[in-house]
């Protein structure tokens, strides 16, 4: 298990979770809340998730891989039915193995925050050396400047009481999505990168296959609906 950091003293910590500190940020949450114990299991899951993917497409390579890896590689990050070319097979397992070393890190930490807003998560980058700065890191992404440019640092990966309370699905997803802006700087697109929750279609269309091989929200659900594809759990 990650540390987890709580916005509230009232959260209860998910069995095998360590609290490192309590973690104080915005609104503190509704007496009584608590962290459903899934959390752990949403975490684990993105984990296993990863791990799966990865495993399958290092074993198979590109001409090997199965259905199930290009039915939601195609959805996903809309690459041929006949699967990914070699070039994208690339980016995908690149950005999926520096998540998984990322993930795995004894370092890691997830901040818990209320879920003021709609964000489901985040995860910041910072600029410089400042103890504010150093006191979000955790063992992940370094960016090293060039020339005059600043160095930047991603910060802790963020998870909001919704995210976390959504189904595991979801919640893994989340897990997988953040993941990969800390530790592969995968972006967001607005509407067009995100998926609805229950039917996990894009919530507006025009995402391009280039936007799509950079996508967290992509990233998130070909981890999550391979693993679950593989090991015939349910997809929604
Ligand atoms: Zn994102």
């Amino acid at each position: 298990m990650p540390k987890l950091y709580f916005s509230g003293g009232n959260l209860k910590v998910p069995e095998g979770g360590q609290v490192h500190v309590q973690y104080s940020y915005g609104a503190v949450f509704k007496s009584g809340e608590t962290v459903r114990e899934g959390l752990a299991d949403a975490i684990n899951e993105g984990r296993l998730a990863l791990d799966a993917i990865i495993t399958h497409m290092q074993n198979q390579g590109l001409s090997g891989v199965n259905d199930n890896f290009k039915r939601w590689a195609t959805r996903y990050m809309l690459v041929d039915n006949a699967g990914p070319s070699q070039e994208e097979f690339n980016t995908i397992l690149a950005v999926l193995k520096l998540t998984n070393a990322g993930v795995n890190n004894a370092g890691l930490s997830i901040k818990v925050y209320s879920s003021k807003g709609s964000s489901r998560g985040y995860v910041t980058t910072y600029f410089g050396n400042s103890a504010a700065s150093k006191s979000h890191r955790t063992p992940g992404m370094y960016n090293p400047g060039e020339g005059d440019m600043k160095s930047g640092v991603k910060g802790d990966i963020h998870m909001s009481v919704g995210g976390i309370k959504a189904k595991q699905l979801i919640s893994a997803k989340l897990f997988v999505h953040e993941a990969t802006h800390k530790f592969a700087n995968t972006a967001d697109f607005g509407e067009k990168g995100y998926t609805n929750d229950g039917t996990g279609a894009f919530r507006e269309s025009g995402l391009t296959k280039e936007q799509a091989l950079m996508n967290a929200d992509s990233y998130g659900r070909l981890a999550v609906h391979f693993y679950r594809g593989e090991n015939n759990m349910a997809q929604w």
